[in-house]
């Protein structure tokens, strides 16, 4: 589980899961609490790609809604900032929005199949945020990323989401003088990413500049389906074999296409890292450190 808090200000303070179980009680919050800390971001989640958010539907719904609980309370008590972190992938199934995804459209249907209690349990975490700031006065905030992708992602091929998953099949695969590599599903389903560095920094942007209640989609609109992505992924690493497709494995949700519209009005006049860029950094620091790297046990 990738459970990080960081207090904002001049001086971040960072804790990891080792250090405080969310699960359990966010009462190290209290302490992060200074002159100059007075936001949190909350980025605490159980997270994992398509196939271990179907298998473990009831763990995510738990430890999410769990995690939440405790730290907006801890946020309400003491009286900070808070800028919770959503997914493009809680919005609902294709059948009940138009596309591209509006933050309105958010509670307009059911979420896909594939990570429902995922996707419910951070459709509370904005339910729960609004709530607060009806009846309590809470400054809390929600802002919701697409795919996120770059240096120290989890490389676990179970857990892990499409980007680490296919940098670690090609790097192996060209090592080890493999012929082939597998990519799950048809490779037909759109997807966006944005590289992680860009998501900070606007979340960092939104928590100096937005006090609404809406949700705001933060997310790069560039789409890819995933065939293109490994053909890409494949030229980055020096992989010169062929690309397999296995269509046993789910696709998921076709697309999410999401509208950064909101975002762009509320003033932010950033660039987003290109897919092409945010690999190359991504897969350099990946190769620089192998084995070394998250969710890889040789
Ligand atoms: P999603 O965006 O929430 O569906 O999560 P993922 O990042 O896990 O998967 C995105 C898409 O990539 C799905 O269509 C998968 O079928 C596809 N995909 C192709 N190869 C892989 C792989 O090796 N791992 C994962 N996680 N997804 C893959």
């Amino acid at each position: 589980m990738g459970s990080e808090i960081v207090a904002l200000e001049s001086m971040s303070i960072r804790a990891s899961s080792n250090e405080c179980n969310l699960v359990e009680s966010a009462s190290i919050i209290k302490s992060f609490k200074s002159e100059k800390n007075q936001t949190v971001i909350h980025c605490a989640a159980r997270v994992g790609g398509v196939k271990a958010n179907t298998e473990y539907a009831a763990d995510f719904f738990d430890d999410n809604v769990k995690m939440n609980m405790n730290v907006l309370n801890a946020c309400k008590e003491n009286k900070l900032k808070l800028v919770s972190v959503l997914s493009t992938c809680i919005y609902p199934d294709h059948l009940y929005v138009q596309y591209p995804l509006t933050e309105d459209q958010l509670h307009l249907g059911p979420p896909h199949p594939s990570n429902f209690g995922y996707a419910y349990a951070k459709r509370m975490l904005e339910v729960q945020s609004r709530a607060y700031r009806q009846q309590h006065g809470c400054n809390f905030i929600t802002v919701v990323p697409n795919n996120l992708y770059g240096p120290n992602d989890n490389y676990d091929l179970d857990s892990g989401h499409v980007i680490p998953a296919l940098i670690r099949k090609f790097h192996e695969a060209k090592i080890h003088g493999r012929d082939e590599v597998v990519v799950w599903g048809t490779g037909r389903p759109i997807r966006e990413f944005t590289f992680a560095r860009d998501a900070a920094k606007i979340i960092l942007w939104l928590a100096e500049n937005y006090d609404g209640e809406l949700p705001v989609n933060i997310g790069n609109p560039e789409q890819v389906s995933i065939k293109s992505l490994a053909k890409m992924i494949g030229e980055e690493v020096g992989f010169e074999g062929r690309l397999a497709f296995d269509s046993s494995r789910p696709d998921g949700q076709y697309q999410k296409p999401s509208s950064n519209e909101k975002l762009r009005e509320l003033g932010w006049d950033g660039n987003y890292t290109s897919l092409q860029d945010g690999l190359r950094e991504t897969i350099k620091s990946f190769s620089e450190r192998y084995p070394n790297v998250r969710g890889v046990t040789i």
